[in-house]
């Protein structure tokens, strides 16, 4: 799938029209052509991302969940919390990976806009800001060559070993709620959740 195609559904799942998540998006994209895979309908990759939770711009791993395939609800995207927004892209199953981030031009050139000074930084949210505003930094981003806002390696060899997947499960004793095999903790004679125990044991 190519930009245009996704650049629609991403919206829909990111809720805003910002630059951040255009700019995860082509990051994506470009990082599945320098790897030569398609978009993971499985887990078959899986995208580290540097960004950390509380700082500008992390509206970015939207795009790259979009532009890759690999989710928050697949288990296959895993934030790095560097506060960076590299992105290392490894294929598992040829386990060779890249690695590209944006450049650094590129990312400041989207914080010395309005859309960054005038509403942003002043704390007006992203879906408030004036369309026409967002559209320029949008459009920039979507026409950009890939060379001129991307940094990416040569493709690099990655050792990937797959964690147990755990199809197990069983009912907390205490809160009736389904908890997932190895999630289940011993409570004197009783087989609970991790809340009901902690609640439990910090009961005065
Ligand atoms: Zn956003
Ligand atoms: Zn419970």
């Amino acid at each position: 799938m190519n930009y245009q195609e996704l650049y629609e559904p991403a919206l829909l799942l990111h809720g805003h029209k910002c630059p951040a998540m255009p700019m995860g998006l082509r990051l994506g994209l470009a990082a599945l052509e320098k790897l030569g895979v398609d978009r993971a309908k499985d887990g078959q990759l899986e995208a580290l991302v540097e960004i950390g939770v509380d700082h500008c711009a992390t509206c970015f791993a939207d795009g790259v969940q979009m532009a890759t395939g690999c989710t928050f609800g697949k288990g296959n995207i895993k934030r790095l919390n560097l506060g960076k927004w590299g992105v290392t892209l490894i294929d598992k199953k040829n386990m060779r990976a890249v690695r590209v981030s944006p450049k650094a031009e590129a990312m400041l050139a989207n914080k010395e806009t309005d859309f960054f000074q005038k509403y942003r930084m002043k704390g007006i949210p992203a879906s408030e800001v004036p369309l026409e505003v967002v559209q320029l930094l949008v459009d920039r981003i979507a026409s950009a060559p890939t060379d001129a806002i991307f940094n990416i390696s040569e493709v690099f060899d990655y050792t990937w070993k797959e964690p147990p997947h755990s199809f197990d499960s069983f009912v907390c004793d205490l809160c009736g709620e389904l908890v997932v095999e190895p999630y289940g903790r011993i409570l004197g004679a009783q087989k609970v959740c991790i809340p009901c125990r902690e609640k439990a044991v910090s009961k005065p």
